[in-house]
C-alpha cells in the first residue's frame, strides 16, 4: 500500500486538523497530534510536523496539502507517475465547428511503454491528420482503448439545455474512463490521469449527481501528455476516431467538411444552408458557436 510522507508547519498541521475533523478517530500514536482515518486514505499528524498519508489515495490526498505548503510534488510525484501503468484520456473536437466530441481514454502498461513511445505518438495537436491515420490503427491494436462520441444533434441538445462545454468534457471523460476501467478489471491501474481542462475538484463537482464516477487515483495535469505516454496515446486515438466521423459526416451531407472553426467553416456552412437548408447544421455542427450566424449572414447574400 501507498505511503507517503509531508512536512507541515504549525499552521498547517492545525488547518489539517480542521480538515479532517469528521474523521479524527480516537486512536493515537506516540508522538502523533490525531489521526484521520477517511475512504481510501489515512492520515497521521506528529507533532514533529511530519504527516504520514497510507493508502490507495495516499498520493494524491498528500498532492493537495504539499501544492498549499509550496512543496514541489513535481520533483518526486510526477517521475513516478510517469513511470506507472496508467490510463490516460484527452478529448478532442471542442474546438472545431464540425463534427462531434471525442474522448479516449488508453491504458499503458509499464512494460509497453517503450514501445508506444517508440512508435512516435504525441499530443494529436502536434501530429498531421496523416500522420494520425498512419499511427492510430497499430495502436489502437496494441493498447486497451475506448472512446466516446457525443454525436452533434446530442451535443446540440445538451449545449441547449444550459451544460457548459467543461461539463460535456467532463461527463464524457468519466464515461471512457469508467468503460476502460471496467474493461481491464480485475487489473487496476495504477494512475488515471486526464489531460487537464479544468481543475480536479470542479471535475468531480460536474460529476457529483452521477451514479457511476472513477475517483481513485484520478489525477490532472495541464499538458499531460507530457506527463504520460498513455495521455499521447488517448489523444491520437480521439484524433482518429473524429477524423473517421468527419468523413463519415462529410459524405452524408455530400461535401467535404473542414475542420477548425474559421472563415472557411463559414463558408461551408452557408452552402451547407444553400443546399439543404438551416436544419442540416444541428445534424453536423455545433450550433452554439459564431460560425452558424456568419453562416446564416452568407447564404443569403
Ligand atoms: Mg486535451
Amino acid at each position: 500500500m501507498a505511503n507517503h510522507v509531508i512536512t507541515a508547519t504549525a499552521a498547517m498541521l492545525e488547518k489539517m486538523r480542521n480538515h479532517y475533523a469528521s474523521d479524527i478517530t480516537g486512536h493515537l500514536p506516540a508522538g502523533a497530534l490525531f489521526v484521520a482515518k477517511r475512504s481510501g486514505c489515512t492520515i497521521t499528524a506528529y507533532r514533529s510536523g511530519k504527516v504520514l498519508f497510507q493508502g490507495k489515495e495516499a498520493e494524491q490526498e498528500a498532492a493537495k496539502w504539499m501544492k498549499q505548503s509550496g512543496q514541489k510534488e513535481t520533483a518526486a510525484f510526477q517521475p513516478r507517475l510517469a513511470a506507472a501503468s496508467a490510463v490516460g484520456s484527452d478529448e478532442v473536437g471542442t474546438g472545431d465547428y464540425f463534427g462531434p466530441v471525442v474522448v479516449a481514454a488508453a491504458y499503458v502498461a509499464k512494460d509497453q511503454m517503450d514501445v508506444i513511445t517508440a512508435t512516435g505518438v504525441k499530443d494529436s495537436k502536434l501530429l498531421t491528420d496523416e500522420a494520425i491515420r498512419r499511427l492510430a490503427p497499430s495502436l489502437m491494436s496494441m493498447i486497451p482503448h475506448q472512446t466516446v462520441i457525443l454525436s452533434n444533434p446530442m451535443y446540440n441538445d445538451w449545449q441547449r439545455s444550459g451544460m457548459p462545454q467543461t461539463k460535456i468534457k467532463a461527463l464524457l471523460h468519466n464515461e471512457a474512463i469508467r468503460k476502460l476501467v471496467e474493461q481491464l478489471s480485475p487489473l487496476e491501474p495504477e494512475a488515471i490521469i486526464i489531460d487537464q481542462f479544468i481543475e480536479r475538484n470542479l471535475y468531480f463537482r460536474y460529476l457529483e449527481s452521477e451514479t457511476n464516477v472513477v475517483r481513485d487515483r484520478v489525477y490532472c495535469y495541464p499538458k499531460a501528455e507530457t506527463i504520460h505516454i498513455a495521455v499521447a496515446a488517448a489523444s491520437t486515438i480521439a484524433r482518429y476516431v473524429f477524423l473517421q466521423e468527419i468523413e463519415r459526416l462529410s459524405k452524408q451531407v455530400g461535401m467535404t467538411l473542414p475542420k477548425g472553426a474559421g472563415a472557411q467553416v463559414d463558408q461551408a456552412a452557408a452552402k451547407l444552408i444553400q443546399m439543404y437548408g438551416p436544419a442540416i447544421l444541428e445534424t453536423c455542427a455545433k450550433l452554439h458557436f459564431a460560425n452558424t450566424e456568419k453562416a446564416v449572414r452568407l447564404a443569403k447574400q
